[in-house]
């Protein structure tokens, strides 16, 4: 349904306001979405440039009744940034500003906008640095990873964006505007709602600010790259590296066919066989680090170990980074399904690995694998021939049992791409009708218009109608 969004225009904001196709199409998806053929056209665009402003435009949207969909950088997997019932797409994109930077408490206060990478830029001469950064960092915000609660390859040692934010400024559906958390490292003072707002895809508040930890850069980074003979090989050797304790600030796991990918587009010539990629961080004893590593990897088949400075590495982190892109231009006939991104506990990581890979040899299908492997995290692209419908129903059907197995196993459907649209349907499963329940009276005390970013997080919001109609009724 179209929304009547002409008030925009008398707010008088000094953000620009676009009603013009173009810009409305070009917010109408998010990477994910985009991938998949879906997306929604918005009825209009707003780049706000401050909390006043943001505040200005979900006052008068709610009031109205009309929806807001936050936008950042449109990098999400899972649709969440679609503006699924139209209404108006809130871009704070252009609300990119480094406010404060203050070394010796090891923080910086940014705007939403800001990119992941201009945060380490911003605090590099301070010998500083935003540990969580997502795979997509460079083109990813601050907003759209405290949003998601991303995580990315140093997650395995300094954990996830959650862990790395102290403050928010947040504005609500009805344009209030509330500070929460604190710039002390702890605080037991009241609800933790700065938690609360992290992880929720822009379905309870907008961020229009953000003070964040930061860590000091260490002094010894040494990357390495081991070769496994079979992929349960390696992913055993995961496991055994985390349980052993070994100290590693990343460790990324690479199947064989993701490696043919990444070679083809990037340019590398990785070997395509089970790879494990390392990277350590220490200020002193690096190199012991490495060597009990290579001896616990030794006890799984290991076929070759190479130790590099951090430079030597770059072009295969580059590969890693890449495989998103690699694996969506692998062949023109093939369709990447919805992007898994599974996580189990880490003894449960072997049996999930191959689990994935039984099936899809049991299957016939194309099924690339990788991920933040130390955490758990699994990665992994159905690549079909959209014109077959028995293969697309097979892939539809490894897609979602691998999601069922690990959620058995004690996991989650999504280990750090969000809920969005693409993964609503699994929500009950994984944490049981009572529990989701509770997170919709959450959204209802805070959002009861459903204003903002509707359609998301809860399966029975598909077309709006239930959040919608019981919040007609409890006004
Ligand atoms: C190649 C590639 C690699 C990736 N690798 C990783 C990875 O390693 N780890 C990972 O976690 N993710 C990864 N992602 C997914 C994605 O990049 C992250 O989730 C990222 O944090 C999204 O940020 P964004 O700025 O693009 O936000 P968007 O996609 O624009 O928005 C994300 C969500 O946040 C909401 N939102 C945006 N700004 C705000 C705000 N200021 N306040 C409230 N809500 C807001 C939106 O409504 C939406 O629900 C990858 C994506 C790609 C394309």
């Amino acid at each position: 349904m179209a929304h009547d969004c002409s008030f925009l225009a008398d707010l008088s904001l000094d953000g620009e306001v676009s009603f013009g196709e173009s810009a409305r199409e070009s917010h109408a998806a998010d990477f994910g979405a985009e991938e998949r053929g879906e997306g929604v056209i918005p009825d209009a665009v707003v780049w706000p440039e401050s909390t006043e402003e943001v505040s200005a435009v979900l006052s008068a949207a709610n009031d109205r009744r009309v929806p807001v969909t936050p936008y950042a950088a449109g990098t999400s997997l899972e649709g969440n940034a679609v503006p699924a019932h139209r209404g108006v797409s809130l871009d704070l994109s252009r609300m990119d500003a480094v406010l404060d930077v203050r070394p010796d408490d090891f923080q910086i206060d940014v705007e939403p906008g800001l990119l992941g990478a201009q945060v380490d830029e911003a605090v590099a001469s301070e010998g500083l640095f935003f540990p969580p950064l997502p795979s997509s960092g460079d083109i990813s915000t601050v907003g759209g990873m405290i949003a998601n609660d991303a995580s990315g390859m140093k997650t395995v040692k300094y954990g996830e964006v959650s862990d790395w934010v102290l403050e928010l400024e947040v504005v609500l559906a009805d344009g209030s505007v509330i500070t929460t958390g604190s710039k002390a490292v702890k605080t037991s003072s009241g609800y933790n709602l700065k938690d609360l707002f992290v992880g929720s895809e822009g379905t309870l508040g907008v961020v229009t600010r953000a003070t964040l930890e930061l860590a000091g850069r260490p002094e010894q980074v040494r990357g390495a790259r081991a070769l496994f003979p079979t992929l349960d090989d390696a992913a055993e050797a995961v496991f055994d590296a985390v349980r052993s304790g070994v100290d590693v600030a990343t460790i990324e796991l690479v199947d064989g066919d993701s490696a043919r990918m990444a070679n083809a587009y990037t340019g590398t010539d990785l070997p395509d066989v089970p790879t494990v990629f390392l990277e350590f961080h220490a200020n002193h004893g690096v190199e012991r680090e490495i060597e009990f590593c290579r001896g616990v990897f030794a006890d799984h088949d290991l076929r070759r170990f190479d130790a590099a400075e951090e430079d030597a590495m770059d072009d295969l982190w580059q590969a890693r980074k890449d495989l998103a892109y690699a694996i969506q231009l692998w062949d023109p006939d093939l369709t990447a399904l919805h992007p898994g991104d599974v996580t189990v506990p880490i003894s449960d990581y072997p049996e999930m690995v191959q689990f994935v890979k039984e099936r899809a040899d049991e299957r016939d299908l194309l099924v690339p694998c990788f991920g933040h492997a130390g955490d758990g995290n699994l990665h992994y692209s159905v690549l079909v021939d959209e014109d077959d419908p028995e293969r697309v129903e097979a892939a539809h059907a490894l897609y979602e049992a691998t999601i069922e197995k690990a959620i058995d196993l004690g996991g989650t459907a999504t280990g750090e791409h969000g809920i969005g649209l693409g993964k609503r349907e699994f929500l009950d499963a994984e944490h049981g009708p009572e529990t989701v329940e509770a997170m919709r009276r959450l959204k209802r005390a805070f959002d009861p218009r459903d204003t903002l970013n509707p359609g998301k997080m809860f399966p029975e919001t598909a077309d709006g109608e239930r959040v919608r109609a019981e919040s007609e009724q409890s006004e």
